[in-house]
């Protein structure tokens, strides 16, 4: 397969990193598939970058909303054209399988023509003046936003920042994930292959170090990022009081099982939501909690389950897990795998690499179950982000809901039951900015507002969903006006 000469794109032209210097990025279900080569930027490209997107942000801000949505539209279908070919490029670059890479090209259309429909609902308010004025508030863009993500959804968390930002009429600094480069450089293609002008948006590659000089440059309005916690609070400092900053970060989320649960049915809610994505999404399942009552039965389904997954390069047919997308994430799913049995957890089954039949050049582990997991154990604490579920026991509901609290993070939690009124005071009292009942807690609706509580987020504003999420990209002033007679 042929590799990709990446680029950054930076006052409008293709360019080489400042430094000369590149990174590459090969296939994590294949080690010798080189995807390409990319720059590996520095504060330097974060220099050259900005008096361009200044320029290309006062030129997008003029911009009317009719043409600002025109060129959203027209990316989303550029997008929907190249369909297949992107998944295959997203199976190749990340890792996931061919239906997940799929749903993933297909959402991130849907996210820029929601956003194209937004570009026309920006508005502000009137208000009652005694003197026969009028007082309203305006909302304009911020000016440069900067947008730095993740590699998990390397298309569709770019597309809900970099689609509300230009809607709004901003011009982005985009610095993606280097693990997932080359769908960044294939969003920011499609953006002027649809019309937007080539100074309203800037990519730089690379990793801590360009995203860093990007969060801490004052010209950079505000930052949205999406990440880990430890990154999003570096981040968060780097931006300071003054300007705005969006952190969405990690989870350890719970799915509580209560005793009128359906077992094969929670089962399989389980084991779509922790191994789905291979394990490596914000809003995996992480833990479950399930009743004394069907604790064991409940266990023996999700044992069974895991077990039965087939594990392999995501592009083959019947695939249901594909491999780990780094080296990194390899070492640390391992790693906890090993922590769990030396704090004295059970491994019941899978949390070894798997290298035979075509996997030998590949990041593959087998689905790890644990039971036995006590809430001071790390297995219980700490995000894995990775195809790791612990089983934790509890006594009643009022403990289950106690031991799924039992977490810095608040991202997602769910709870597989019948009791509407159990599901409703799951729903209030569970600490996290998303609420399951009966479905994995993965998955989440495009218009639907988007963000977690505790150290998951900063609370900022949301993402995903119409006027919550552009409130972000907008700034807003109040105006009074009076007639002089
Ligand atoms: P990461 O924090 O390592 O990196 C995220 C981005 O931040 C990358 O572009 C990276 O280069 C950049 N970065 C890292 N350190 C930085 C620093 N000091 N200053 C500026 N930029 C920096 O995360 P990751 O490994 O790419 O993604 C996995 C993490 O993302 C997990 O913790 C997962 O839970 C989280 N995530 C959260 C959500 C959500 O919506 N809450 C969604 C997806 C992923």
């Amino acid at each position: 397969m042929t590799s990709t000469s990446g680029l950054n794109l930076v006052a409008g032209q293709w360019t080489a990193a400042h430094s000369g210097k590149v990174f590459s990025r090969r296939n994590p279900a294949d080690d010798d598939d080189l995807v390409g080569e990319f720059p590996e930027s520095s504060m330097a490209d974060v220099e050259a970058a900005l008096p361009a997107l200044a320029e290309g942000a006062a030129e997008w801000a003029a911009a009317s909303a009719d043409r600002r949505a025109e060129v959203l539209g027209r990316a989303a279908g550029l997008l929907e054209e190249r369909r297949a070919e992107l998944a295959a490029e997203l199976v190749r670059e990340e890792g996931k399988t061919l239906a997940e890479a799929t749903a993933e090209t297909t959402r991130t259309s849907l996210n820029l023509r929601f956003y194209a429909g937004e570009a026309h609902r920006v508005a502000g308010a009137s208000y009652p003046a005694d003197d026969g004025g009028l007082v309203y508030t305006w909302r304009e863009p911020v000016g440069v936003v900067g947008a730095i993500t993740p590699w998990n959804f390397p298309l569709t968390i770019p597309s809900r920042k970099i689609g509300p930002a230009l809607a709004a009429g901003n011009a982005v600094l985009f610095k993606p994930s280097p693990v997932t480069p080359l769908m960044a450089q294939r969003l920011v293609e499609a953006l002027l292959a649809a019309g937007l002008p080539s100074r309203a948006v800037a990519l730089l590659h690379g990793g801590a170090a360009a995203g860093a000089a990007a969060a801490a440059d004052p010209r950079v309005a505000a930052v949205t990022f999406t990440g880990s916690t430890t990154a999003g609070r570096a981040v968060h400092a780097l931006v300071g009081p003054s300007r705005r900053a969006q952190l969405e970060m990690g989870g350890k989320n719970p799915v509580v099982i209560l005793q009128d649960a359906d077992l094969d049915r929670a089962a399989r809610i389980i084991v779509k939501g922790a191994f789905g994505l291979s394990g490596q999404a914000c809003t995996g399942t992480s833990r479950v909690i399930a009743l004394r009552q069907v604790h064991d039965p409940l266990l023996d389904r999700v044992v069974e389950l895991a077990g039965k997954l087939a594990v392999g390069d995501g592009m083959r047919p019947g695939v249901d897990m594909g491999p780990l997308a780094a080296d990194f994430q390899l070492r640390k799913v391992l790693d906890h795998v090993r922590v769990g049995q030396e704090e004295g957890a059970d491994l019941m089954t899978g949390g070894h690499r798997l290298t035979g039949g075509g996997r030998e050049r590949g990041l593959f582990v087998a689905p790890a179950v644990f039971a036995g997991v006590c809430p001071e154990m790390r297995l219980a604490r700490e995000e894995i982000f990775g195809p790791v579920l612990g089983f934790q026991c509890a006594a009643d509901f009022e403990e289950a809901l106690e031991l799924a609290a039992a977490t810095e993070y608040g991202l997602a939690s769910g709870i597989v039951t019948r009791d509407l009124g159990k599901a409703l005071a799951f729903a209030r009292r569970s600490p996290s900015g998303l609420v399951k009942v009966n479905q994995p807690t993965t998955g989440t609706a495009m218009n639907v507002p988007f963000g977690g509580l505790g150290e998951s987020s900063s609370q900022t504003f949301k993402e995903q969903a119409g006027p919550t999420a552009m409130l972000f990209y907008l700034r807003e002033k109040s105006v009074y006006l009076s007639p002089l007679d």
